[in-house]
């Protein structure tokens, strides 16, 4: 039997390219090939298997004498335990070339493409083996995940080649509308109090005598934005004597279009957002290209309120 696994902490490529490489493995070889995780599903994950019905890979939290296909990654320290101590047969991956040892030559397949799943349908093509449905929105799901549903430097004609071969098979007739869906099943703010999203990144600041807060959120869901728009600036209003701050500022980042809203509370705030963000147009909370807050926001703050 041998073991098909992705990195610890693992995305949804480490774990979806996993099935879809043992699947592939098992029908061109008629061997046992088990997909593996060395570690926990994030949400993304979860919703990507309930949606196309699929087993969580078996879990190995220590790979000491197994055999191991290891995909989306080749570095001992992202491998699971012992990785030293197992035998590797093969390594798929699109990172760079890391650390990861073997005894004997192996079948080592690394690509500068932006996702591992896309490594994974090269060999269906090369071989004419025909996916799956269920494996093959798995692994559709992984190159959405990857790439940002194509937006990331790192994709490739062939990651957008693909992942339409993969959605044909698996019955995904929109691949952005899924995408989008996917992401936010996977977002971190789900099931969080206001007060749980204000304080996950939230730094305080002095500038002359004003004492202020500035918080981020990022998101890849623009309408999850926009909910959060309004109930965190409801919160903000009235929560803002329990922060402790003269101000605070709020940016809710959309990180597929690269910009931020800015949203804030406390006297004056409003002249400060004014002075400080002179270039924004009709909407001054609107600010188009702003995604970093240590490189592009606190430095107009600081100079606006001097
Ligand atoms: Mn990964
Ligand atoms: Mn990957």
């Amino acid at each position: 039997m041998i073991y098909v696994t992705g990195h610890k902490n693992p995305d949804t490529d480490s774990i979806c390219s996993a099935i879809g490489y043992a699947e592939f493995k098992k029908a061109l070889t008629g061997e046992e090939y088990v997909p593996a995780r060395a570690g926990n599903l994030n949400p993304e994950t979860e919703f990507v298997l309930k949606r196309f019905g699929l087993d969580a890979p078996e879990l190995i939290s220590n790979a000491a004498g197994k055999d191991v296909i290891l995909v989306d990654h080749n570095e001992v320290a992202q491998a699971a335990d012992d990785i030293e101590s197992a035998h590797i047969i093969e390594i798929l991956d699109h990172h760079k070339i890391g650390d990861v040892q073997t005894k004997e030559p192996i079948y080592f397949r690394a690509m500068p493409v932006g996702c591992t799943a896309t490594i994974v349908y090269l060999h269906y093509k090369e071989n004419n083996i025909e996916f799956k449905p269920a494996a093959a929105g798995a692994l559709c799901s992984a190159i959405l995940s990857d790439t940002l549903a194509f937006r990331s430097p790192t994709c490739t004609d062939l990651d957008r080649e693909a992942a339409e071969a993969y959605a044909k098979v698996a019955g995904i007739e929109d691949i952005q509308a899924y995408a989008k869906e996917m992401f936010k099943a996977g977002s971190e703010l789900a099931g969080k109090s206001p007060k749980e999203i204000l304080y996950m990144d939230f730094k305080k600041f002095t500038a002359g005598n004003t004492t202020y807060g500035v918080g981020q959120v990022t998101s890849m869901d623009e309408d999850e934005l926009k909910e959060l728009a309004k109930t965190m600036n409801d919160y903000l209003h009235e929560s803002f004597s329990e922060h402790g701050v003269d101000m605070i500022f709020l940016l809710l980042t959309n990180i597929l279009d690269e910009s931020s809203e800015l949203i804030y509370a406390g006297e004056g705030a409003d002249e400060v957002v004014k002075k400080a963000f002179t270039s924004s147009e009709a909407d001054r909370t609107y600010l188009k290209g702003v995604v970093s807050r240590k490189k592009q926001v606190i430095p107009p703050l600081t100079e606006a309120l001097s």
